[in-house]
């Protein structure tokens, strides 16, 4: 039980959430057209659309044995839309995002690996009678102490928090593992939250209406939600999501605290895990969400790999598998043999094929002034144009991740606003990728100790 307690004084702070939780679906219309900016995505309309009809597939039970491969210059936001088709079918639906490369850096088998991420990306969902707190956030302030394994960094160690619903109104102060999550999904003023008070399972349920800016509708989806009714904390039947890979773990610690010695999750924990899991659908109590299965770099994987994905996705519960690429023509790893993307060809008979385009000024505009906003950064227009100008020379990623530096600069300064010149000194001090890896090249040619170190 996690310990939360109702106290007395606030006042508020800001947060900072992850790189893409500001898209929150496809951003279509009701004929699966692209809107230009929607549900926190901008342009890529074809992707998109493409995306939002496997959607549609998916809802109506008539994707068996597809996939999307999305090809494209890096940069064009391939994991930013794959993201989009999770959050499109639900809030809770799971998404896990690998990369090629990474099946052959892990100790563990190379379709071990991914039968795991296949695991993580499928969900049960359950329905429980739990005890929640709820209501539209009045106040928050989040507690920040010494990192405990490291002095110097501060992290998130409570909060203060003021709930509101139609009848009630209280204050609670709730312990580190809540304030983490409230920081993480980006909780601030204004939204309608329910914390599950036995797990501390934080759910963002949307945005009160009194709160909400047409803007944030239009361009974010954000959802407009009614004042919850009854009293802050109460009683309620709520919807669950945990995945099958964190039921096989489960079962892993318990075999553990009873004294067995396995320390991996085994094909026989699988089996009990899908046999419970099979009699709890049969029984009603629980369903299925396959969620997205996110593999970047698909053109690294190995002609095992490739097989292993081929197989599962005839299973009868597999989740969408979206893969991305920016190759052409290249050799499928493992073999002799020169395919297109890289993928063999029984495999890449089963994916539909979407493109993704470099982005348009305006776009990367857009995008930059989405981030700045989620992360509650205020940008001068002359630094919003500036920022825009290096997403356009370098890319959108160097671009959004300079916000958060240029706003310490900013902040060291006195400033609340970010203005161009903050932006010119944190761009002086960190590179983007490409010239990070230009530099090691130059010093590759000119300092003999690195031939020597690198071969
Ligand atoms: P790729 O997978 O093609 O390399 P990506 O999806 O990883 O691209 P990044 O270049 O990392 O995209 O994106 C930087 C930031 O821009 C992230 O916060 C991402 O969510 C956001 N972003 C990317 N594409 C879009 C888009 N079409 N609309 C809104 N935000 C986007």
């Amino acid at each position: 039980m996690v310990e939360i307690k109702e106290i007395g004084e606030v006042s508020t702070e800001e947060t900072s959430p992850g790189a893409h939780s500001h898209i929150t679906g496809l951003g279509l219309d009701e004929n699966l057209k692209a809107k230009p900016v929607g549900d926190g995505l901008v342009g890529q309309e074809e992707a998109r659309e493409a995306a939002g009809i496997v959607v549609e597939m998916v809802k109506q039970g008539r994707r068996a044995g597809h996939g999307l491969l999305l090809v494209g210059p890096p940069g064009t936001g391939k994991t930013a839309i794959a993201y989009g088709i999770a959050r499109e079918l639900g809030e809770d639906v799971p998404f896990v995002s690998i990369s090629g490369s990474e099946i052959y850096g892990t100790n563990l088998s190379k379709t071990e690996f991914l039968q795991q991420a296949i695991r993580r990306a499928i969900g049960v969902e359950f329905t429980e009678t739990r005890e929640v707190i709820e209501g539209k956030v009045e106040s928050l302030e989040i507690e920040r102490a010494k990192h405990p394994l490291s002095p110097y960094m501060e992290v998130p160690s409570g909060a203060i928090i003021e709930l509101k619903t139609q009848d009630d109104h209280r204050r609670f102060k709730v312990p580190e593992e809540i304030a983490i999550q409230l920081v993480q999904a980006g909780v601030r003023e204004g939204d309608v939250i329910q914390i599950d008070v036995e797990s501390g399972h934080v759910t963002k349920l949307g945005r009160a209406k009194d709160a909400l800016e047409e803007e944030e509708e239009e361009l974010l989806g954000v959802h407009a939600v009614e004042l919850p009714e009854g009293p802050v904390q109460k009683k309620k039947e709520i919807k669950r999501v945990v995945t099958l890979h964190d039921l096989d773990m489960a079962n892993v610690r318990a075999g553990r605290l009873l004294g067995f010695r396995e320390e991996e999750i085994t094909d026989e924990i699988r089996q009990k895990v899908d046999e419970r899991v099979q009699k709890m659908v049969d029984e009603g109590e629980a369903s299925l969400v396959p969620g997205v299965l996110f593999i970047d770099e698909a053109h690294m994987l190995d002609i095992e790999a490739f097989a292993f994905l081929n197989r599962s996705l005839e299973e009868e519960i597999a989740p969408i598998l979206v893969m991305a690429t920016n190759r052409a023509m290249a050799k499928v790893r493992g073999t002799d043999e020169e395919a297109p993307h890289g993928i063999p060809g029984d495999l890449l008979d089963r994916m539909l094929i979407a493109r993704t385009r470099p982005f348009e000024r305006h776009e990367i505009h857009e995008i930059i002034g989405i981030r700045a906003r989620v992360q509650d950064i205020q940008l001068t227009d002359e630094a919003h144009e500036y920022l825009t100008d290096l997403g356009e020379e370098k890319s959108i990623r160097y671009a959004t991740r300079l916000l958060e530096p240029a706003r310490i600069v900013a902040e060291k300064e006195g400033s609340e606003v970010v203005e161009k010149k903050h932006v010119e000194r944190v761009e002086e001090v960190f590179t983007d990728v490409s010239d990070s890896v230009e530099y090691m090249e130059r010093m590759r040619r000119e300092l003999p100790v690195m031939k020597y170190l690198t071969g």
